[in-house]
């Protein structure tokens, strides 16, 4: 990997120049509040490092989905004051990523300050990748640090447009810590056990073909592995599937047995008959009609478990089942706590999956757990993340 990391980047010192970050700043806010601030602490280490070096730091992140518009609701600003409590230093705000208030703020920014700027995709050209909105940010910068590994799968102008322009570019410590950590994933130490689950193949298709003949057992759960009992031929009632999806399940499941690999699919279930708490529930090894399956049964995750403590890595993507109501949780707390107590580096990704590792407190008993869910599933399928291969050029 040719890319320059931010020890480099200090080692030939930045004294007083601009440094624009692309940070991931994209936090939940309720009523105005941040809900959770674990990306504004992981985004702390790379700005403290620039401040302490005597950088003039320029923050710029998205948040939500504005669509190209102003929002006040998707506002950054809330951001800052918390930004400067966890620096122990002062952040000034920008109303605009761009233009003259930007300029401004830049010009008027001293060594070890730092100034967060106002939401990125406020303006259209940020998703799109403009190259005159990329020349308008670089404006801003002497040297680029690209540190939103979260964002890295997209190439957009503050992600990979940015970085043709400025002089210098570098990868932060968290980009560069969720590239080690999940390249153990792409050449990893044998046997690799992979869990992948969640709400729909579509949307892990790719990362389940490509990992389909790189495992040595991959295990599927959630509602995804509806499609594949579907395209075995099995009854799934009213369990949420996507029957589009059965040629591809039934391509993966022919790709596994050719290649050799165990590919898992649940062989018991929990089903219901509706989606809420206190629901009944029954454990069953065929899917009554007028029932969904919830999630894996007792026996499916015993068996994911024992896969998991038999590895030297493992990945974890995708609850085991509608893990937000607490009788459909047991199969996804079974494969947490079985990643939990594995002595295999275990890497751990994807919003949900995060969520239930750290509602049962097991977030530091896994190696590493990454915060990009969809950069890291196109990371571990061996593709390249178009914001790193922006800073390869220098
Ligand atoms: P992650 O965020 O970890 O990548 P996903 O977003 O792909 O995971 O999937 C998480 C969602 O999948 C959860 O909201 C969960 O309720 C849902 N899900 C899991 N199993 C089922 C199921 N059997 N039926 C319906 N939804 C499910
Ligand atoms: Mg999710």
């Amino acid at each position: 990997m040719a890319v320059a990391g931010l020890d480099e980047l200090l080692a030939r010192g930045v004294r007083g120049a601009r440094v624009f970050v692309r940070s991931d700043l994209n936090v939940p806010l309720r009523d105005g509040a941040i809900a959770d601030d674990t990306r504004v602490r992981a985004s702390v280490p790379t700005l403290a490092r620039l401040l302490e070096a005597g950088a003039r730091v320029v923050v710029a992140s998205h948040l939500g989905r504005p669509k190209g518009q102003r929002s006040e609701a998707l506002s950054l600003r809330p951001v800052a004051p918390r930004l400067a409590e966890l620096l122990g230093a002062g952040v000034s705000f920008c109303e605009d990523c761009i233009g003259e208030s930007a300029r401004r703020a830049v010009a008027e920014l001293g060594e070890g300050h730092c100034l967060l700027l106002e939401n990125l995709r406020f303006h259209a050209g940020e998703t799109k990748n403009d190259p005159d909105f990329a020349r308008a940010l670089a404006e801003l910068a002497d040297v680029y640090v690209n540190d939103a590994f979260g964002t890295a799968h997209r190439a957009h102008a503050s992600t990979a447009g940015i970085a043709a322009h400025v002089e210098r570019a570098a990868a932060g410590l968290l980009l560069l810590s969720e590239l080690e950590h999940l390249e153990v994933v792409r050449t990893p130490e044998r046997p690799l056990a992979v869990v992948l689950g969640g709400a729909k193949v579509s949307d892990k298709l790719a990362v389940l073909e490509a990992l389909t003949p790189h495992a040595d057992v991959l295990c599927v759960g959630g509602a995804m592995s509806y499609t594949f009992l579907a395209a075995q031929g099995q009854g799934v009632g009213r369990s949420l599937m996507e029957s589009d999806r059965v040629p591809d399940a039934k391509r993966v499941l022919a790709a596994a047995e050719q290649s050799g690999r165990r590919l898992l699919l649940p062989h018991d279930h929990v089903v219901a008959q509706k989606i809420e708490p206190g629901a009944e529930t029954r454990v069953v090894k065929e899917i009554p009609d007028g029932w969904m399956g919830v999630d894996i049964g007792p026996e499916t995750a015993e068996r994911y478990a024992e896969a998991l403590a038999g590895a030297r890595t493992l990945f974890w993507n995708g609850p085991m089942g509608i893990f937000e109501v607490p009788e459909f949780s047991h199969g996804t707390a079974r494969v947490a706590r079985a990643a939990a107590e594995a002595s295999a580096t275990s890497i751990v990704g994807g919003g949900d999956s995060l969520a239930a590792i750290n509602q049962l407190g097991l977030g530091d008993r896994i190696t590493h757990l990454s915060t990009g869910g969809g950069a890291s599933l196109e990371y571990v399928q061996g593709l390249v993340l178009p914001g790193v291969a922006a800073l390869e050029r220098t």
